[in-house]
């Protein structure tokens, strides 16, 4: 046996070498599924087959980072960078981009974000003159979504009964009209959203053989991560690439499905089986993650869930401790709660910041807990939510970028035609828009045309329009002669975005200003290791990488020691030593949005419970609170059922006489709280229940403001030279490690105690002399 092959099981071993035909692994979680798949890759690069006929699929583009940088250390980063290892997304927008031209599209086409998608559905709205109280453009949004997933196209929905039906049924009878409307407004302007790069890719290999032809021939072996959560769009494309060599290996957990309302198919797996008749199917039941507390705990939960395929999930790790219940009095305590549990076991026990990961149901969630880690110092790093990337500051540089790559990108334009002002108004801003799409022309073709702008505006609007789409050009023309680096700098002075932030001496403005330099100081990175690795490094190559990060992605590029803030969701398929699931209440988790729920729906909620408990490999800690800032009104909470669907055998929990609450307010029976010793209390949350919260939040809000408006004095960047140490004041202290360029562009590298290494341009860092 070949000695990388050791680090498996006997099943693990066989699922590996079976390269040849269809291979299903379905298996519980933390049963080496991935760990599988990189050993495969890896096999079949050892035995000879080139990394570019490998295509892998995974979820996220953090599992892909993982598994490629794995594999590297296997068989070294010469052969892994080969791969065709990535997102459904990533890997398919590349293909798209390199075949563009035969649907029609610019290979720069536009990737639009959820929020670009929404704004466009929301302009059509208003442009057929329908009520958006009537027609939610969440709900429009997520009809199209779901029809793309489906493969249903525009011109197809509406001859489709029972779309007809449906949408009449929810009073919504045009979402055809405005699906229709909204497919062809993203083809003029060379956008794709998200769905679309899975329908396109489809439509792509349907219409032309040639093409699929072309890739079934490249991808000679074909594997998939988390089978159970593609959708019939995704389940399509695999099915038509894998249809020559047929050497296609799927792993999943039915019991880990929880992406149905993205419109994801436990049924692909029985589908797969259809497909492949002669496939061979590889059961994996040791869970080599987690404690034995831990996975029985969540067998015994998952065992509630009657649609299921039945596995025995055991571990023979050791017993390990109970699963902590933390009962909290509100929100802030639990945050509180939380971040003192880190704080002290990674003292007492000596882990790492990132041996902790905190689990919550929802986005908004996260506040609290940044709030409470802030307070004790402890670093983080957030997944998805209000992401760097979504800020409002950056969303409008990356829109120049954006358009100056896709002139035709009419989202883009209509974000920043008047930021930084320029004196053109709303109106002949729906002008433009509105003629453009009745006349089948981007915005940027009306606004560029000067007789055409003449006609519709008069002089000074007109002139206005035109210098804007003047500065446009001009950025334009040094796509090709400009490194990403050097091209993004000039559109964040040229186009004023630096000048307009600087104004803004307000603590907010500053941390604006700074995080446009933190944006330049990332494409300075892209940059430079473009150019040392020798793959394209221009903007254009930039922003493939930039549109493409999802929910998934960190709010943080660098990867160093911090506790990982994220939703369940985006922790499926991670581990972390110390798990906190958090908001375990009733409506919160299992959740209410979207109102009704059917014992499906709560059989989702089940595995997503499920999901959570097994990330951990040493200690669960389960939190509640029992009140909570809802839509800005304090509620009642009580303790979610799942809670109570652990045997109690695997947990530590309080006995809490107390633990039934009820949220009409005859009949609150919200009595005082065991007495806590003081040290475990959150200062300010000793008295009445109601009161207190509101004051605590007061007081933080007002400390934390405080602490962000004292002053910094920076040193001028003239004084500062290698060898300095220094502070920022984000990045807090470090040390110069070199310094290089001429005033005013010197750059500085300094390693920075706990962000790491950073190249910053001391005009825009601001940096003190310590
Ligand atoms: P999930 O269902 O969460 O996606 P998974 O089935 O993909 O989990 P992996 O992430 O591949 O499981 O493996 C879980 C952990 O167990 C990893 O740390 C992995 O390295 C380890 N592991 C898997 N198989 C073995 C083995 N045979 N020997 C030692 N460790 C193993
Ligand atoms: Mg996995």
């Amino acid at each position: 046996m070949q000695n990388y092959l050791e680090g498996l099981n006997e099943t693990q071993r066989l699922a590996v070498e079976n390269i040849h035909g269809a291979s299903l692994i379905i298996a519980g979680a933390g049963s080496g599924k991935t760990r599988v798949l990189t050993y495969r890759i890896t096999h079949l690069l050892k035995n000879g087959v080139k990394p570019g006929s490998i295509l892998a699929l995974t979820f996220t583009n953090k599992a892909a980072r993982e598994m490629k940088d794995r594999i590297a250390s296997m068989v070294g980063q010469n052969t892994s960078r080969h791969l065709w290892m990535g997102t459904f997304h990533s890997i398919f927008s590349r293909i798209l981009r390199t075949e563009a031209e035969l649907i029609g599209y610019p290979s720069t086409f536009t990737i639009y974000d959820s929020a670009d998608s929404k704004n466009l559905i929301k302009s059509i709205i208003k442009d057929m003159s329908l009520d958006d109280k009537t027609y939610k453009p969440n709900v429009v949004a997520s009809r199209i979504s779901a029809a793309k997933n489906n493969l249903v196209s525009s011109e197809v929905y509406s001859t489709l009964p029972e779309t007809a039906e449906y949408d009449q049924s929810i009073r919504m009878p045009l979402i055809g009209v405005i699906y229709k409307e909204y497919a062809k407004r993203c083809f003029l302007a060379g956008a794709m959203d998200f769905d679309d790069l899975l329908l396109k890719t489809n439509a792509l290999l349907r219409n032309h053989p040639e093409i699929l032809a072309k890739y079934q021939r490249i991808f000679e072996y074909i594997l998939v991560d988390e089978y159970q959560d593609t959708n019939h769009s995704q389940y399509m494309i695999i099915k038509k690439l894998a249809a020559t060599h047929n050497n296609i290996c799927v792993v999943g957990d039915d019991a880990q499905s929880i992406y149905s309302f993205r419109g994801a198919r436990i049924e692909n797996i029985l589908n797969f089986q259809k497909d492949y008749p002669n496939h061979k199917v590889f059961k994996l039941e040791q869970n080599y993650r987690s404690t034995q507390n831990i996975v029985d705990a969540a067998n015994s939960v998952i065992a509630k869930n009657k649609r299921q395929i039945q596995k025995n999930v055991f571990s023979e790790k050791e017993k390990g401790t109970l699963i902590k219940v933390m009962s909290a009095i509100t929100d802030n305590e639990e945050g509180y709660l939380v971040a003192n549990e880190i704080g002290d076991t990674r003292m007492r026990e000596h882990y790492q910041f990132s041996d902790y990961a905190i689990l919550y149901r929802t986005n908004a969630q996260s506040r609290i807990f940044e709030e409470s880690l802030r307070k004790r110092n402890i670093p983080y790093k957030i997944y998805g939510g209000l992401s760097f990337y979504q800020r409002k500051e950056i969303k409008d540089l990356l829109s120049y970028f954006r358009l100056v790559i896709n002139p035709k990108d009419n989202e883009a334009f209509k974000r920043i035609i008047n930021y930084p002002a320029r004196g053109i108004g709303q109106t002949s801003l729906t002008k433009l828009e509105q003629f453009a799409a009745q006349n089948n022309i981007c915005i940027w073709e009306f606004a560029s045309n000067i007789p055409l702008l003449l006609s519709e505006f008069n002089k000074g609007t007109a002139a206005k329009i035109n210098e804007f789409t003047r500065l446009i050009e001009v950025f334009r023309e040094k796509l090709e002669t400009h490194n990403a680096f050097e091209l993004a700098s000039e559109i964040a002075t040229g186009s004023e975005i630096m000048k307009d932030l600087y104004k803004d001496q307000t603590p907010e403005g500053v941390s604006r200003f700074e995080n446009i330099q933190e944006l330049l100081n990332g494409i300075q990175e892209f940059s430079i290791s473009a150019r040392e690795e020798g793959t394209p490094g221009q903007l254009n190559n930039y922003m493939e990488d930039v549109a493409l990060l999802t929910d998934q992605d960190s709010d943080k590029p660098e990867d160093t020691d911090r506790v990982t803030m994220m939703t369940i969701h985006s922790a499926k398929g991670l581990e972390f030593k110390n798990v906190f699931i958090v908001g375990i209440e009733e409506n919160l988790f299992p959740s209410n949005q979207n109102g009704q729920k059917t014992a499906e729906d709560f059989e989702e909620e089940r595995r997503l419970f499920y999901v959570a408990l097994t990330r951990a490999e040493q200690h669960v800690y389960l939190s509640y609170a029992r009140q909570r800032y809802k839509w800005g009104k304090l509620e009642f909470c009580n303790k979610s059922r799942f809670i109570d669907e652990i045997d109690s055998q695997y947990l530590d929990q309080p006995v809490d006489k107390d633990q039934v609450f009820y949220n009409d307010n005859q009949e609150i029976t919200f009595a005082t709280p065991k007495p806590k010793p003081q040290s475990a209390m959150a200062p300010g949350l000793r008295a009445s229940a109601t009161s207190q919260p509101d004051m605590f939040r007061k007081l933080s809000k007002l400390r934390e403001a405080k602490k962000e408006t004292d002053a910094f004095e920076y040193s001028n960047p003239e004084e500062i030279q290698a060898g300095m140490l220094v502070e920022h004041q984000r990045f807090g202290r470090g040390k110069v490690l070199q310094m290089e360029g001429k005033s005013p562009d010197i750059q500085a590298t300094v390693f920075f105690q706990n962000t790491g290494k950073k190249q910053l341009l001391l005009k825009f860092a601001k940096l003190r002399i310590i």
